[in-house]
């Protein structure tokens, strides 16, 4: 039978072939004429805007379904009686692909990946924004995460957290704005929808439902859907493009996150050392176990207290009046030695001009102050001992320690 062929958007001429061409022929024409214009090697504008108007050309021409329907001015929807005329203008609808790899797959979505630069204080925000299929969108997002785990930290104070946001976006194939995937969705559902490819649209259109925010998106998704609902759904669908977010999580999530599993496997090397250095820094020995529970004045203390003849003394003063400060003191079992040092064990120390308890007193040292004694009575009861300061006369022996083991009695 004869048909009208008509060329309403000048689809063959574009291609340069006949409307009897095959679709061989429609192929090789495609290809030569996107080489000539394909932006990677035209960069006017006026190039990409033929390019893109020959692969809408080609898309319709190529698929049997649309080119009857564009050769017939009526859409595959039309002939499925769910289309109007209008629909006849969707058949040049082209779907959107992916960016990277070009290909019209069923996962495609609108992401927003996030890449951040610190650079002194500011925080520079570079977003990777477009269409992308599952595996592209998945490696963009490695990729934007890495560069945020080199560049974004630099910042103060804001480039570590504007870092860590990005990070945790990327970790999720980034933010889905809801208006984009909104169009991009339902284009595509119309796009596959006049190429004939009803499951996929239906498919496409289930996708969609979820970014449909406003009365009148919802309406139109359900207007789709409606169109399509004897329609199965396509089978496993590829990559499982249900909703936008994933609940798993994949080999994209873990590349995101070998820094962190190499920054902790530093830290653990670099605490290691330091813990083993703790440990043997714990093991040495404590450095006063001298410190008896007496603890009291040292050698240097008492010397500081040694008072001038008469003077008051400055802390360890004995109140007027006490009690003798020998009372109650053992003698020790080793006699005083002449010629050896000796540390006062009272408090308050009087040194008196003779060998007598009532004898006038010529000073009083404080305790531990280091006495050298130059002569012990013949009873062994009274040393006559010299300080370091000058101040010489008599005291009781039981008042002398052994200077190395200075222990001064509590005051009273
Ligand atoms: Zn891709």
């Amino acid at each position: 039978m004869s048909q009208v062929v008509r060329d309403p958007k000048g689809y063959y001429a574009m291609l340069g072939v006949t409307p009897a061409a095959d679709a061989a022929a429609v192929k090789r024409a495609y290809r030569t004429r996107a080489k000539l214009l394909h932006p990677d090697r035209n960069p006017s504008p006026r190039a990409s805007r033929e390019f893109h108007a020959l692969t809408e050309a080609y898309h319709v021409l190529a698929d049997p379904a649309a080119r009857q329907a564009y050769d017939t001015g009526r859409s595959p929807i039309a002939a499925s009686g769910t289309g109007s005329g209008a629909a006849a203008a969707d058949a040049a609808l082209t779907p959107r692909t992916c960016r990277v790899c070009g290909r019209a797959t069923i996962d495609l979505r609108h992401r927003v990946l996030h890449r951040v630069r610190g650079r002194g204080i500011r925080v520079e925000r570079r977003p990777i924004s477009g269409v992308f299929c599952r595996v592209h969108g998945d490696r963009t997002a490695v990729a934007a995460s890495l560069y945020c785990w080199a560049m974004g930290w630099w910042a103060l104070p804001w480039g570590p957290v504007a870092t860590l946001a990005a990070l945790w976006h990327n970790l999720w194939g980034g933010q889905l704005p809801a208006a984009e995937n909104y169009q991009l969705l339902t284009f595509q559902a119309r796009a596959f929808l006049a190429r004939g490819n009803l499951p996929i649209a239906r498919a496409l259109a289930e996708q969609a439902r979820p970014f449909a925010h406003s009365a009148a998106e919802r309406q139109h998704v359900a207007q789709l859907l409606e169109a399509l609902a004897d329609q199965p759904r396509p089978r496993g669908g590829g990559g499982g493009g249900g909703g936008g977010r994933r609940p798993w999580f994949g080999s994209a999530q873990v590349a995101q996150l070998a820094p962190l599993l190499l920054i902790a496997a530093l830290a653990l090397y670099v605490a290691g050392p330091a813990r083993v250095i703790g440990g043997l820094l714990a093991l040495w020995p404590a450095p006063v176990p001298e410190q008896g529970p007496i603890g009291g004045a040292t050698e240097d203390a008492g010397a500081d207290a040694l008072p001038g003849p008469q003077g008051p003394f400055t802390g360890r003063t004995r109140p007027p009046g006490a009690a003798d400060p020998f009372a109650g003191l053992v003698p020790e079992a080793a006699a005083v030695v002449p010629g050896r040092l000796y540390a006062a064990r009272p408090a308050r120390l009087t040194v008196r001009a003779t060998a007598s308890p009532h004898a006038a007193a010529v000073a009083a040292v404080g305790g531990g102050t280091v006495l050298m004694v130059t002569e012990v009575s013949p009873d062994g009861a009274w040393s006559r001992v010299l300080s370091a300061r000058g101040v010489s006369g008599y005291v009781p022996s039981v008042a002398l320690a052994p200077a190395g083991a200075a222990a001064v009695e509590p005051e009273g």
